[in-house]
C-alpha cells in the first residue's frame, strides 16, 4: 500500500510538473508570438431553424493559435494564460481586427459574435480600442455581438456595466455566454443591458431526460419573458435538435450544423443566393 501510494504521489508530481512546464511553455511561446501571423479566427454558424431549412443568422468567431514551437494550442488553454500575463489586450485587439475583416466579406444578413475575456471590459484601453475599430470598419455596428460571461462582469460590476453601455451606443449587441454554468447566473440577468443568452452545452446535453427538459423549458420561458434571444449551444445530433425544437427553441449552434471553420470555407459553404 505504501509503495503504491508513493507511486501515485510520484505520478501525481510528474503530471503536475508537466502541467506547470506546459503552462510555462505556453506562456513563453505566447510572449514571443507574432500574434498577427500565428492567430486566426474560425467561424461557427449560429442557425435559425424553426422550420426544416436552417438559415445562418450569425457566426461565432473562435480563436485558433498555431505556434511555431508548440503547434496548435486550444483557446481555453491560451486565453487564461494571456489574461494572467497581461497579454489579453493585445490578443483581443488582434482577434477582433481579424474578426471584423472576416465579417466584411460576409453577406449583410449575417452577424458576428465575438468573445470578450473577463479582463477586456474592465480595461478602458481595450474598450476604447474596440470602439475605434468598430468606427473604422465598414460593417454596420448592428452586425456585431459581444459575448461575455459572468466572470467578465463580476470583476467590477460598475465598470463592466459602463463599458457595456459605451459599446452598445453605436448599436452593438451583447449576449451572456455559458448561461447556467455558474460563469453566468440569474443574478446578472436583470441587471445587465444584454440582448441574448447562450445556453451552455451541459444543459443541451440534458435535453435527453425529463428533468433536463424541464430546466430547459424554464430557461426558455425566462428568456422570453425578459425579451432576450436564446441560443442553444453545442447541439450535436438530430435527436437533441428535435427535442429542443419540441420545447420551442429555434436558434442553435453546434457540430450537428457545422464545425468552426476558416472564414473562406464558411463563405464557400453559403448558398449562392446569399453571396455578397
Ligand atoms: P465558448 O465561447 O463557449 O465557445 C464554444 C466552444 O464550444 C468552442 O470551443 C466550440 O468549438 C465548441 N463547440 C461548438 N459546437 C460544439 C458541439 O456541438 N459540441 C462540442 N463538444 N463543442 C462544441 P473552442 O473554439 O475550443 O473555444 C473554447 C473557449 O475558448 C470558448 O468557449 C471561449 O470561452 C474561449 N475563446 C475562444 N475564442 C476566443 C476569443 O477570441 N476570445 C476569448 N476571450 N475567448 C475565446
Ligand atoms: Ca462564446
Ligand atoms: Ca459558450
Ligand atoms: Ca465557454
Amino acid at each position: 500500500l505504501k509503495a503504491s501510494r508513493r507511486g501515485a504521489a510520484a505520478l501525481y508530481s510528474a503530471e503536475h510538473e508537466l502541467r506547470l512546464r506546459s503552462g510555462h511553455a505556453v506562456e513563453a511561446a505566447l510572449q514571443t508570438a507574432d500574434l498577427a501571423a500565428e492567430m486566426e479566427v474560425h467561424l461557427q454558424p449560429i442557425v435559425q431553424a424553426a422550420a426544416d431549412a436552417p438559415t445562418v443568422i450569425s457566426v461565432e468567431a473562435l480563436a485558433r493559435w498555431t505556434s511555431p514551437t508548440l503547434g496548435r494550442v486550444r483557446p481555453d488553454v491560451f486565453i487564461p494564460v494571456a489574461e494572467r500575463t497581461g497579454m489579453i489586450h493585445r490578443l483581443t485587439t488582434t482577434l477582433f481586427g481579424k474578426s471584423l475583416a472576416a465579417l466584411e466579406t460576409l453577406p449583410d444578413t449575417i452577424r458576428l459574435s465575438f468573445n470578450l475575456s473577463a479582463h477586456d471590459l474592465t480595461n478602458p484601453k481595450t474598450v476604447l480600442g474596440l470602439l475605434s475599430a468598430i468606427r473604422r470598419s465598414s460593417v454596420a455596428p448592428s452586425r456585431i455581438i459581444f459575448e461575455l460571461t459572468e466572470t467578465a462582469v463580476m470583476r467590477d460590476f460598475a465598470i463592466a456595466e459602463a463599458s457595456i453601455r459605451l459599446l452598445r451606443a453605436p448599436g452593438v449587441s451583447f449576449a451572456l455566454d455559458d448561461f447556467g454554468t455558474g460563469h453566468s447566473s440569474l443574478n446578472y440577468l436583470h441587471r445587465l443591458p444584454i440582448d441574448a443568452i447562450k445556453i451552455d452545452r451541459s444543459f443541451v446535453t440534458g435535453v435527453a431526460d425529463e428533468a433536463g427538459r424541464t430546466l430547459l423549458a424554464a430557461i426558455l420561458a425566462l428568456s422570453r419573458s425578459m425579451k432576450l434571444a436564446c441560443v442553444a449551444e453545442g447541439v450535436e445530433d438530430a435527436s437533441q435538435l428535435a427535442a429542443l425544437r419540441d420545447l420551442g427553441f429555434d436558434t442553435f449552434q453546434g457540430y450537428h450544423f457545422a464545425m468552426p471553420m476558416p472564414p473562406a470555407q464558411f463563405l464557400a459553404s453559403l448558398p449562392a443566393s446569399a453571396d455578397k
